[in-house]
């Protein structure tokens, strides 16, 4: 892929199991996907990347008639395409360390153990609260999903990371916004003035070819349905409060020092395609 970098990859890239192809029951035993390039990074082997349509195809439901539709299935904790303290000083060895290790995987464990508890319920033929467990999934869901866009979106400084955006993604951002650094303000206001627990993110609406800001609270409220994600900034205090404190302003000034912006631009490129 054209927008691919040569980052060095200095941990081991794992297995990405696709929740509609992973068995709760074999989950040892089934095909894996292995993360590519949409987790920024660059895999040095084809067959070692998942790209964007792959991606896709992991966060979307199988279709009718597919073999595996009826099976249960899991999410996985993707690994970094860039060691833990690579992006540092931004973002501290600890800090990362702690932001996927523990929180990240709280939510793929989260939502795992709602999903086994309705594939329960369901061989039980049992009832359960829907309205609680439904609001809960989209909560782990939503959590895991942004995280794996997030680290995505970063990479080291000196390997891409907080360089000049170009091509496609530099275009529509200025021809939207006015300018680059109009549209850094605009998201950085929306990262900063994000209530409570929650996100900015860059969005594209195929609709009107328009990039769009949005603001997520928590991990799963005031999401545009259908618009892609192309960027997005985590603004929990456990995102930053161990290296900034309460100082989220610093934090949000600093992301612009490791954001990924060749992958950004693939993902508008994707978008743009489909
Ligand atoms: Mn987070």
């Amino acid at each position: 892929m054209e927008n691919k970098q040569n980052i060095p990859v200095d941990v081991e890239i794992v297995p990405y199991i696709s929740p509609y192809k992973a068995n709760i029951a074999a989950a040892t035993r089934v095909t894996i996907l292995k993360v590519g390039s949409f987790f920024a990074g660059a895999p040095s082997t084809k067959e070692s990347t998942l790209s964007q349509s792959e991606l896709l195809e992991y966060l979307t439901p199988p279709k009718k008639g597919d073999k595996q539709m009826d099976t249960p299935k899991l999410y996985v904790l993707p690994k970094l395409a860039y060691g833990y303290d690579a992006l540092a000083p931004t973002i501290s060895e600890t800090l990362l360390r702690l932001h996927h290790e523990k929180h990240h995987a709280a939510y793929v464990n989260g939502a795992n153990t709602i999903i086994e508890k309705m594939v329960k319920a369901r061989t039980e033929n049992a009832d359960f609260d829907t309205k609680a467990t439904f609001k809960e999934l989209s909560f782990h869901i939503g959590g895991h999903v942004l995280h794996s866009l997030f680290w995505g979106n970063l990479s080291p400084q000196g390997k891409g990371g907080g360089e000049m955006p170009s091509g496609a993604i530099a275009k529509i951002i200025s021809e939207e916004f006015g300018s680059i650094d109009r549209f850094k303000k605009l998201f950085s206001q929306a990262a900063l003035s994000a209530e409570g627990s929650g996100w900015a993110a860059l969005t594209f609406c195929r609709g009107t070819n328009r990039p769009i800001i949005m603001q997520v609270e928590k991990h799963n409220n005031n999401i545009y349905p259908m618009f892609r994600i192309l960027m997005v900034l985590d603004v929990w205090e456990h995102a930053y409060y161990l290296d900034y404190r309460n100082d989220r302003g610093k934090f949000v000034e600093a992301f612009w020092n490791i954001v990924n912006w060749a992958e950004v631009n693939k993902r508008l490129e994707d978008a743009m395609k489909s």
